[in-house]
């Protein structure tokens, strides 16, 4: 449920009604928007009277939520919520591009490829040092030496990092990682979302292969409702019946999340596709349909590389998408 208030209603009477809220085993959630304060109430709200509520002098209006996540519902919150990374603002027409290898190999290359995608305009790099693989035979990441590696690489470029999580008992290694991705196959791991919605890092939740955005919206409930706000949500592709492409890119999500939440929504085009030939075009597409931000694969040697080569593009390749992908963003804005 939330209650907007009136733009009169003195800090008193707003402390006193959230009081009263609280007094119902409430939780409340206070949104400040230019003109309104809006409430959002998240518990057993049947035990509130909304036409008592409605009669009293500092409620603009009350409306119950249907959606079953209330956190990341615009309706709890009608801006959109820009976060910051490590200095950098994503959301809210803050747009990033994160890029980097599917994992982090050896010092020379995720060096090599963080200098190069920082030259082409990534402003946030990528790197795997856990990783989810379909055959327990395939190279599962350096694990502690490749986050040792990415943070060499985030010292001398000064860029923030991304690194995805897959068991919290790893998360002390992630301090000066700015940004922990939940993969698609961990999206629903809820106890793994409960115990990153106790920190305060930022969590970017990827959707996961064959979940619906609700699923994803209500994956992100269990990480705010223990108190971290600051979530991305992230396209990666759904599996369908389509067999030519890795996955199949869903890019209604980004309206459609948009729309329901505020929370920024990123594009991972390599995963979606899985075909290097393809990252750029379904870039350009992302950007265009209005997403916050995009995650690249981006290899030095891409023949070689130990995990999702056929999809990573070259350092060189990656410069000409994200220069075609700056005059999409030129052509749209406003
Ligand atoms: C990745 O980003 O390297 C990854 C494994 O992604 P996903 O969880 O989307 O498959
Ligand atoms: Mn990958």
């Amino acid at each position: 449920m939330i209650a907007v208030l009136k733009q009169n209603t003195s800090k008193e009477q707003r402390e006193n009604l959230i009081a009263w809220f609280r007094s119902m085993g409430l939780q409340v959630h206070i949104s400040e928007g230019d003109y309104h304060t809006i409430l959002g109430l998240i518990g057993d709200t049947t035990k509130v009277d909304i036409g008592l509520l409605e009669s009293l002098s500092i409620i603009d209006s009350v409306k119950r939520i249907s959606e079953p996540f209330k956190n990341a519902n615009r309706k709890f919150h009608t801006e959109d919520s820009v976060i910051d990374v490590g200095g950098l603002k994503i959301g809210g027409g803050n747009f990033q591009i994160i890029a980097g290898p599917c994992s982090v190999e050896n010092h020379d290359q995720i060096l090599e490829v963080a200098e190069r995608v920082k030259a082409g305009g990534a402003t946030i790099l990528r790197g795997g040092a856990f990783k989810p693989r379909t055959s327990p035979y395939d190279f599962q990441g350096l694990k502690a030496t490749g986050i040792e590696l990415l943070l060499e690489a985030k010292k001398v470029t000064g860029m923030p990092l991304i690194s995805e999580i897959m068991n919290i008992r790893d998360l002390d290694l992630f301090e000066g990682v700015d940004i922990i991705q939940v993969g698609a196959r961990n999206m629903q791991n809820f106890d793994l979302l409960k115990e990153l919605g106790k920190t305060d890092k930022t969590i970017l939740i990827k959707r996961g292969l064959a979940n619906n955005l609700k699923e994803l919206l209500m994956s992100t409930e269990y990480i705010m409702a223990g108190g971290n706000e600051n979530v991305i949500l992230c396209e990666r592709g759904i599996r369908t019946f389509e067999t030519y492409t890795r996955n199949t890119l869903d890019l209604s999500a980004v309206p459609m999340l948009h729309e329901l939440s505020h929370l920024p929504v990123v594009v991972d085009p390599s995963h979606a596709t899985g075909i290097s030939k393809l990252v750029e075009p379904m870039a350009m597409a992302a950007a265009a349909a209005g997403a916050d931000g995009l995650m690249i694969e981006v290899h030095n040697n891409p023949e070689k590389a130990l995990c999702d080569g056929a999809q990573s593009l070259t350092p060189d390749q990656f410069d000409v998408l994200a220069r075609k992908v700056r005059r999409i963003r030129e052509a749209i804005a406003e």
